[in-house]
């Protein structure tokens, strides 16, 4: 079996979370949203229960995949084997411009299938515009970001 510290690192699917990753695997950036018509506050990290009216009931909306660069960070040693190999290379958090108060954090890169270090860390701003855009790692979709202007 081979190490798993030398292949990069790929999200812990649960029920909660499940729809979302479904959902990038379309093509799709979907964030959870409360279905009680009084309510349709929308929620991350998904849960079971509304934290705004404790309604059980949801719905996944889908969202533009446009946001804005929030924070970021360039990470340093000591890293993982397969992080070390690509480093420099940035984690951003992305504020999404049709839910403001929902932040992800994810990579920022020059196309969906580029290396995590395909952006040099001092093109890096936060408030730059960003678009998701999807691929896969170990068989999971994940959203990566790409900038709106490159
Ligand atoms: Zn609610």
């Amino acid at each position: 079996m081979a190490d798993a510290t030398d292949h990069l690192l790929t999200p812990v699917l649960d029920d909660d979370g499940a729809p979302f990753w479904d959902h990038a695997a379309r093509g799709e950036l979907r964030i959870q949203a409360c279905a009680d018509p009084e309510c349709g506050e929308l929620r991350f990290p998904p849960r079971p229960c509304c934290p705004h009216c404790r309604s059980f009931d949801s719905t996944w909306r889908k969202m533009s995949g446009k946001g804005r660069i929030w924070s970021y960070v360039i990470p340093h040693p000591p890293l993982l084997p397969a992080y070390a190999a690509m480093a420099p290379y940035n984690a951003i958090i992305v504020e999404l411009a049709d839910a403001p108060r929902i932040r992800l954090v994810g990579n920022l890169v020059t196309t969906a299938d580029a290396p995590l270090d395909s952006v040099s860390p001092d093109r890096i701003r936060i408030g730059a515009k960003v678009q998701a855009v999807f691929t896969e790692v170990d068989g999971v979709t994940v959203p990566r970001w790409v900038l709106e202007r490159p």
